[in-house]
């Protein structure tokens, strides 16, 4: 928690850091580093709520190796304190301006003071791979000798190869004995290999962060490195997998960080298929083309109409809505739906669907609300009012709603109309802009709930945002109308 809140940018509230280390806990993470409790009067505060909690894991705070912030840490409740000070030549001589014998007396003192308040101590000598090895070597002897609990090996700016940290873990667990961590960044995009490779060295403990937050390119990412150390390595830990999404999710909105749509394990395409070829392997067996089962970490796999798509997937789509087209018709549908994403379209299900019910002249698939038009007034001083006005079965219905911004009157204008007959509430609004400048395309994805508490989502692209928002949100209207209509056998 503290390192992936050294996010830039980033700084959350104590409510939000309490709520941020209950999902952790539940998650199953051995030790939350909740917090650095010299920066803020908020930090001890959240500091010291996550303590009485008395969760699960072990909680523990950082401090430089200086008194002020040590006695910061220990007047927080901490009984567990991760101090540093660094140890390469370029952080002593133009950060810290110390000798490596100035360097080294600190660091013992600074355990030898922790100890001396019956605190366990794990002691990391910053910028350890950029620093010289027999030096560091030195170091942490000296602290272990001292009475360090812990030892950390933190890859500072991400600088370390696995081969290298192999052999600093090797450095430090031989003569020390000590349990130890490695820290690693991700400027290289190495972090999770790193953490491995320290693992496998001996180390005992890895410091991650959740979706890889943290300092420039991150840290190591929790959900990939624990999902290489149980699937590609065999290694036991105790964190509950099938959360793993759920609580990368949370901590994404609570941060306002977005995950990469490629990221492993918890990016949205992770377990998304297009290709021809991979649906068609997938359908017949997942293991063709998915080296873990999506359950395995939460998650559900999806497919996705679109240029690439051939007819086994698209079969399979449609089947999730209970329509069996004929050999020829899944053809026409399949040819159909290409020629719209050759145009640079990306496909929707609903409009997969419609152009289903066009090919096989069912209208039941069909939209089941059109969008005829909408305005909304908004400015300062007054209050956002939108007036929809949606088509359905040749009636049309219209409504106004006021909100506190436009996007919020609109979604609840549409909402009225479409709730009567759907039941259906918001349950997320998402927001995000794909380029820059004030022409941004920016794109909103919708998730909206029906009364049987079953989510279906949604997403538009488009420079403008409340059209975009609109549009996003009668695709969702229209897609639980469908299955309410087609009796689906699955949502997504
Ligand atoms: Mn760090």
């Amino acid at each position: 928690m503290r390192d992936g809140e050294q996010t830039p940018g980033v700084s959350i509230s104590p409510e939000q850091k309490f709520q941020i280390a209950l999902k952790l806990d539940e998650l199953g993470i051995d030790v939350i580093e909740a917090g650095f409790p010299a920066v803020s009067q908020g930090e001890v505060l959240a500091i010291k709520n996550i303590i009485k909690q008395g969760l699960r894991a072990e909680v523990c705070g950082l401090a430089r190796a200086v008194k002020s912030d040590l006695d910061a840490a220990i007047n927080s409740d901490l009984n567990y304190i991760h101090t540093f000070i660094a140890t390469s030549d370029i952080h002593m001589k133009y950060k810290l301006k110390m000798t490596r014998e100035q360097v080294l007396e600190k660091a013992i003192w600074a355990v030898e003071y922790s100890k001396k308040h019956g605190i366990l101590v794990e002691f990391s000598a910053e910028d350890a791979t950029r620093s010289d090895r027999s030096f560091l070597s030195q170091v942490f002897s000296a602290v272990a000798l001292a009475g360090a609990n812990r030892i950390d090996i933190p890859d500072t700016v991400g600088y370390a190869t696995p081969e290298y940290i192999r052999q600093l873990v090797i450095d430090v667990v031989r003569p020390t004995g000590l349990p130890t961590s490695v820290h690693c960044h991700d400027d290289f995009g190495l972090a999770v290999a790193n953490s491995l490779s320290g693992i496998v060295a001996g180390a005992e403990c890895a410091h991650v962060t959740i979706n890889g937050l943290g300092e420039r390119a991150g840290n190591a990412s929790l959900e990939e490195f624990v999902m290489g150390l149980q699937c590609l390595y065999g290694r036991k830990h105790n964190v509950k997998t099938e959360l793993l999404y759920e609580t990368s999710k949370f901590v994404a909105n609570v941060m306002g960080v977005t995950v990469q749509p490629n990221k492993a394990i918890i990016g949205e395409n992770a377990f998304g298929h297009e290709s021809g070829i991979h649906t068609h392997g997938i359908l017949n067996n997942p293991m063709t083309y998915e080296p873990i089962s999506p359950e395995l970490v939460g998650r559900k796999r999806w497919l996705q109409a679109g240029k690439h798509a051939g007819t086994h997937g698209i079969n399979a789509m449609l089947e999730t809505f209970g329509i069996n087209p004929t050999e020829m018709e899944l053809l026409e549908i399949v040819n159909r739906q290409k020629s719209l994403a050759d145009m640079g379209k990306s496909i929707s299900t609903t409009e997969l669907l419609s152009i289903a019910g066009e090919v096989m002249h069912n209208s039941k698939f069909e939209e089941k609300f059109k969008l005829y038009d909408f305005h909304i007034v908004t400015g300062m001083n007054i209050i956002p009012t939108a007036v929809v006005r949606l088509n359905t079965e040749g009636k049309d219905l219209i409504a106004s709603e006021i909100g506190v911004g436009p996007v919020d009157a609109a979604l609840k204008a549409i909402q009225k109309i479409a709730g009567e007959m759907a039941n259906i509430r918001i349950r997320e609004y998402r927001l995000e802009s794909i380029t820059g400048g004030s022409d941004a395309l920016a794109e909103v994805s919708v998730k909206v709930e029906d009364k049987n508490g079953g989510v279906v989502s949604s997403r538009k692209a488009g420079e403008d945002v409340v059209v975009a928002s609109v549009q996003a949100m009668m695709e969702a209207v229209n897609k639980v109308m469908l299955q309410k209509v087609l009796h689906s056998k699955s949502q997504k």
